[in-house]
């Protein structure tokens, strides 16, 4: 069994059950880890405090006693809610967001907010407001973004979940870069009420953790319908671990995405973890087809528009009046606007509001964000065609494993295309999971992606669980913590 701090839930669940320990016990050996490892790789903008945690959940059900991290752009009532933003640095979430609600009800603790790109915009945690979150594996390395703190945390055994958000690839993305799991749903099966808005109507909760079977239990407890959230699918809750098994569902048809594979500026380290993943899918009995997705390559300049136009939307109501950060020097009410989203905002954030503005504007929104739309729809309709010949899609992550800060910071396009083997599951609204499959020579994790079509968790959930029994990837742990 592993170690406390690298147990899986179902193991820290037995403990508890067997009384081995209590919720308040592994409460403080969480939040001792944090005081020891956190100082090196900053996950976790706070933990908060110890009796306001076990307040605030019922301590019984599913996940009773479990501690659990939150991105810091989804709300936890009464705590602090700032999306790695200085305009948000004081602003306290009113109420549970649904996700959070269910969490705690389930009887899971909420110990902490976690570290993100300002906004959720970025790919790998530099453009938060709060310091660099460091990636377990190489501290020189960037844990990937934007939820690039939930994902470290998980990764260096600080909490056995973490909620984080994936609008074009940003829980998937840090899980490769971090050797773990994470779980983008397919759009609107978990409530969005009080995510804070990104790209609406591509952004989701997704789930981090160390194991496929972990991921399983969380999703079981925050998927399903919610009143408050009209993109929210009429979806029942399920037990999403009931059908993982050793085995692959028989006759299961995987198409590998051979674009994707052989893509321009793919790293050959990876192009060989993932296919010796395709013998062991075959080895498992998975009928295995070449595949190809010519929309791939349009999919990030489609997102890069989208995305924009739909934050510069939402990021309006961040204006000085009704929430966090006000200049109050301004003598006209249109400088304390400016002033405060100048001050308030980072460079990203700004960059974004501005080109998304832009993309929308009379004499522009047909050439950019109409055609953006268009491209979207042919990515949809790609996938539904591709999904009548095939169950499933294997493809990487991402093109390169983890990059040391400030890499990008003069190429910035390189920064965008982080996303190109991702966005494209949002823009389609379809799920996709990633999970490790192997380490580069320099010991940095390498992550492959499962991606289906709508609602099909259950099946993606089912192959990832009877991949990872087969190898030891996830057993992996950074060194030192
Ligand atoms: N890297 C992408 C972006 O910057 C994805 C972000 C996300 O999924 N939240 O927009």
């Amino acid at each position: 069994m592993n170690s406390l701090a690298f147990a899986t839930i179902s193991e820290l669940r037995a403990k508890l059950h067997d009384k081995v320990i209590s919720p308040s016990q592994l409460l403080d050996f969480f939040i001792e880890r944090f005081k020891k490892f956190d100082p090196i790789i900053n996950s976790t903008l706070e933990v908060f405090n110890k009796d306001s945690v076990l307040s605030a959940s019922s301590l019984h059900g599913p996940l009773a006693g479990i501690p659990g991290l939150a991105k810091d752009n989804i709300s936890i009532n009464g705590q602090n809610l700032t999306c790695a933003s200085k305009i948000l640095q004081n602003f306290k979430a009113i109420h549970d967001a649904t996700a959070i609600e269910r969490l705690k009800s389930a009887g899971a603790l909420l110990m902490g907010r976690t570290n993100m790109d300002e906004f959720a915009m970025g790919s790998s945690t530099e453009t938060s407001a709060y310091g660099l979150t460091k990636n377990p594996w190489d501290t020189s390395r960037v844990p990937g973004g934007s939820s690039g703190g939930s994902a470290a945390a998980v990764a260096a055994g600080l909490a056995p979940w973490a909620l984080g958000s994936d609008t074009g690839g940003s829980v998937r993305q840090p899980a490769a870069f971090c050797g773990i799991v994470g779980f983008k749903p397919t759009y609107g099966l978990v409530s969005r009420y009080g995510l804070v808005a990104y790209g609406s109507s591509l952004d989701q909760i997704g789930i981090f953790s160390r194991t496929v079977q972990d991921t399983a239990f969380v999703l079981s407890e925050i998927a399903g319908q919610d009143i408050r959230d009209s993109s929210s699918l009429a979806v029942e809750k399920k037990d999403y671990t009931a059908l993982l098994k050793d085995n692959l569902p028989a006759g299961i048809r995987i198409g590998v995405v051979r674009n994707a594979i052989e893509a321009e500026g793919m790293d050959p380290e990876i192009v060989s973890a993932i296919e010796e993943a395709i013998s062991t899918y075959e080895s498992l009995g998975a009928q295995i087809s070449r595949v190809e997705l010519p929309t791939l390559d349009y999919a990030a300049a489609a997102y890069f528009i989208l995305s924009r136009a739909e934050a510069a939307s939402n990021l309006s109501r961040f204006d000085g009046v009704r929430y966090g950060l006000r200049d109050k020097e301004a003598q006209t009410l249109s400088d304390m606007y400016f002033n405060t989203r100048h001050d308030g905002f980072g460079d990203e954030v700004r960059s974004r509001i501005l080109v998304g503005n832009y993309v929308l504007s009379t004499g522009h929104a047909d050439a950019f964000y109409q055609n953006a739309k268009v491209v979207q729809r042919l990515i949809r309709r790609e996938f539904v065609e591709t999904f009548k010949d095939v169950d499933l899609l294997i493809m990487p992550t991402h093109p390169m494993p983890a990059f040391k800060f400030g890499a990008f910071d003069v190429d910035k396009l390189q920064m965008d295309l982080q996303d190109y083997f991702t966005c494209s599951m949002n823009l389609a609204g379809i799920p996709a999971i990633s999970i490790p499959c192997g380490f580069t020579k320099n010991n940095l994790p390498i992550g492959m992606q499962l991606v289906g079509p709508h609602l099909s968790e259950s099946l993606i959930l089912q192959a990832a669980h009877a991949y990872e029994q087969k190898t030891e990837w996830h057993m992996k742990h950074p060194e030192g913590f």
